[in-house]
């Protein structure tokens, strides 16, 4: 075999796969079907602005060993993200705070916060929320959930809240305090250069082959390495035998703009069904990037069919059944390791994928050394 590993995209799992393996000598080949390594964390520098290409990323976390691990490549900014929503004429803080409870209902007090909020579950009547509204309900009550989430979530998921699983909407804080941070994490930032410096970084001296789809040329990739690491679909690996797993879609439209600021902050939520996109981002607002002029971003949600970037993975009952079944067939490769948010299927964040890539790498190291 011509090398020890061959690495099957260049997102963040496999990055750091390659890194860690190079290390210890080992000999890895990336292939990537896009035309650019990074996967979607891929950011590129246009008007002295980093450009998040594949939508907003804000790196968070509340664990001291993935911190530490990535700011081996990076240092971080201090920004927060704070974003807001559009709902008909008015503007609410995010996430649901004491800034969104006043913005809604004039409340000032959390006990005036809280009473409203029960008042409206007690209404809803809720003991066991079972689905995403009936959570969304309990924890915001019904005036929040109706105006900016029911038509977010609808948009984004293209489906009903109620048949949406509710983890989703707990990925949001609750704060009975007047604070704007989007993430409850101790730690939180964007790299002072880019995300696409680090993948650099982690791919140095590794050889790595760009518009390269595995599943084009299977039989050759199957023999080129002694084991693959795979972070494309699952479903895809094994040619749909149990089905399909579903995904969910997008289409950004990105606009360079001749003002300085256009709507002063980097995230703002449209959480209106009628209005097609679900957010803008306004990037030079990541990193405070001096420019004259602005690039900004519509984030809309698309259907995804086969062939199409697979962005978030539908983690409701039905494909979760359907990925356990591959997950068994996964568990008794010998020669192939499934990693990353397609790969295991799960919507995980970046902190989470280095800490899965972390621990794929260490088990690795085990059964190797
Ligand atoms: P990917 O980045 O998907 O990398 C997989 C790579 O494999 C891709 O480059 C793909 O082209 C390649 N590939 C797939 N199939 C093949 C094939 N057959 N042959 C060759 N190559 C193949 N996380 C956060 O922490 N904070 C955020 O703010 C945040 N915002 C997000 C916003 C959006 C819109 C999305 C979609 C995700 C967001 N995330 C965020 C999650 C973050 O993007 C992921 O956690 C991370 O990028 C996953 O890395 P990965 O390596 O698993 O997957
Ligand atoms: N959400 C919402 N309204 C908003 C923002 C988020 O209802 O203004 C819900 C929506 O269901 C979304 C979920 O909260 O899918 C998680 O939001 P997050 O910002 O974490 O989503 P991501 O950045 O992963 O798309």
């Amino acid at each position: 075999m011509k090398y020890d590993y061959l690495i099957v995209g260049s997102g963040l799992f496999g990055s750091i796969f390659a890194y860690e393996m190079k290390k210890i000598g080992k000999n890895c080949l990336v292939i990537e079907k896009r035309d650019h390594i990074g996967g979607n964390i891929y950011t590129s520098k246009e008007e002295n602005i980093n450009v998040h290409k594949y939508g907003a990323h804000i790196f968070h976390t509340s664990d001291k060993e993935v911190w530490e691990y990535i700011n081996q490549f990076t240092e971080f900014n201090n920004f927060i993200n704070s974003p807001v929503a559009v709902y008909e004429d008015k503007m609410y803080n995010l996430p649901f705070n004491m800034n969104t409870f006043y913005q809604m209902w004039g409340t000032k007090t959390p006990t005036e916060a809280l009473e409203k909020i029960e008042e409206q579950k007690a209404e809803a009547n809720i003991t066991e929320p079972k689905n995403l509204e009936e959570q969304a309900i309990s924890l915001v009550g019904l005036d929040i959930y109706t105006k900016l989430i029911k038509g977010y979530t609808e948009k984004q998921w293209g489906k009903d809240c109620t048949e949406l699983p509710a983890f989703i909407i707990k990925r949001l804080p609750v704060r009975l305090t007047f604070d704007n941070n989007y993430f409850n994490d101790r730690y939180q930032g964007i790299p002072l250069d880019g995300y696409t410096t680090v993948i650099e970084q982690m791919l140095d001296g590794t050889e790595v082959k760009l518009n390269t789809d595995f599943f084009k040329d299977r039989e050759n990739w199957e023999n080129i390495a002694d084991k693959i690491v795979f972070t494309g679909m699952i479903d895809q690996f094994y040619d749909y035998k149990f089905g399909r797993l579903e995904y969910r879609g997008l289409r950004f439209e990105t606009e360079t703009l001749d003002v300085e600021n256009y709507q002063g902050n980097a995230v703002i939520n449209y959480t209106e069904r009628e209005i097609p996109y679900t957010r803008i981002i306004e990037h030079k607002h990541f990193e405070a990037s001096e420019s004259p002029k602005t690039i900004v971003t519509k984030e809309y949600p698309a259907q995804w069919n086969p062939g199409d970037e697979a962005y978030y993975p539908v983690n409701n009952d039905k494909n979760n059944e359907i990925y356990a079944k591959y997950e068994e067939l996964a568990s008794q490769e010998e020669k192939v390791i499934f990693g990353g948010r397609l790969g295991t299927y799960k919507y995980y964040d970046m902190w989470k994928i280095i800490a899965e890539a972390l621990n794929c790498v260490k088990k690795e190291k085990k059964l190797i050394e």
